[in-house]
């Protein structure tokens, strides 16, 4: 509604035409296709989403944009606006309302005395993008393999041979990937690959990202309110940590609205958006940290269950409708 999908370039959108999830080294997969649609999803990178809306909201009126600025620190307290929060040069602003969007790791969030639940997991996300001899067909492999885990997601390439290449290990694991040369790098990931893609090249840089998984005890107070990773992180393993961001931040700009011109800090009001989006993320929330509990304990009851859950779900048409609805909506 803002517009901001008109922003992105349209040879950067990849669709998914088809999603597989592997276990260890079963020939099993779990596939979700497009039945009688164009397409699953899309894939886009989220620099471009994020200039996207940077661009949108530039120059709206009413909005202040201080990039290059950080917070310093915050506080709710006195009388009206009882916001007060001070930047890294010290420039003060007062407001009615805080909202925190600070990431998982959020400052603003315990300046506010919000208290969350953390679960540092001693792995590491890495990311990058590899160009390879086979065409990838806008198919997205969810693979979980013996202390691995990789996705191989299709990136939009007239021959369709550039991939995201996501590697989950233990940090200092990922930590040693990171140092290797570009052609040392891509020989190691073609050994880890065992065969799925061959004539592997670096084409992007490598990012890596510590995992923890982050829910805050409070949503909103009187005063603030959280939104995205500041009130849920979840893990990416399902990737819809974003999604689950703009849902959030959508309820709370309906919430705000039906304030009519009233105290948009109100505690009162604000309840109504913890209460939404509580309800909505922790089913989500928990229900992804048990499939990564089950997909990277390496036990031979968990061996056993996940193999045993990948056919069930094969065999579940309901369950099958639900991910694939999750992916398009
Ligand atoms: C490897 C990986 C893959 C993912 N894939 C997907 C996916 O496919 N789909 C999906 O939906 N989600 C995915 N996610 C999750 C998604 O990236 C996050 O949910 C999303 O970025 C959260 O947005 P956010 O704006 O809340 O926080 P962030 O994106 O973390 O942004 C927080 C911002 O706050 C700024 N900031 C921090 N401190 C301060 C301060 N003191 N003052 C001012 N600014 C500050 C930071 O600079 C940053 O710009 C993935 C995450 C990872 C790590």
């Amino acid at each position: 509604s803002l517009g901001a999908w008109d922003r992105v370039p349209a040879e950067e959108i990849s669709d998914l035409r088809e999603a597989r999830v592997l276990d260890g080294g079963s020939p099993f997969a779990l596939t979700f296709d497009v039945g009688g649609a164009d397409r699953l999803g899309v894939l886009i990178p989220n620099h471009l989403i994020r200039r996207a809306l940077f661009d949108v909201v530039e120059g709206q009126a009413g909005v202040i944009l201080m990039a290059g600025r950080r917070v310093a620190s915050c506080a709710v307290q006195g009388a009206a606006p009882r916001g007060r929060v001070v930047l890294d040069d010290g420039t003060t602003i007062r407001a009615r309302l805080i909202v925190a969007a600070d990431s998982r790791f959020s400052g603003v969030r315990d300046q506010l005395g919000v208290g969350v639940e953390m679960n540092r997991l001693g792995r590491s996300m890495m990311v990058c993008r590899m160009r390879h001899d086979q065409a990838h067909g806008h198919v997205a492999t969810e693979w979980f393999d013996h202390r691995q885990t990789v996705a191989l997601l299709p990136v939009a390439d007239a021959q369709e041979r550039v991939s995201s290449v996501v590697l989950t290990l233990a940090a200092p694991a990922i930590a040693d990937l990171m140092r290797l040369s570009p052609d040392a790098f891509a020989v190691e990931m073609e050994r880890r690959l065992k065969g799925r893609l061959t004539g592997l090249e670096l084409v992007s840089e490598r990012c890596a990202y510590p995992l923890a998984t982050t829910w805050s005890r409070r949503f909103a107070g009187e005063g603030f309110a959280l939104i995205g990773d500041a009130a849920v992180g979840m893990h990416p393993v399902t990737a819809h940590g974003f999604n689950l961001g703009l849902r959030g931040q959508d309820v709370l700009a309906k919430v705000l609205k039906s304030a009519r011109g009233g105290d948009i800090g109100s505690e009162r009001l604000l309840a109504r958006y913890e209460r939404d989006h509580r309800l909505a993320s922790w089913p989500l929330y928990q229900g992804t940290n048990a499939l990564v509990r089950l997909f990277t304990q390496e036990t031979p009851p968990a061996r056993l269950a996940r193999g045993a859950a990948l056919r069930a779900g094969q065999a579940t048409a309901p369950f099958k409708r639900v991910v694939k609805r999750m992916l398009t909506v």
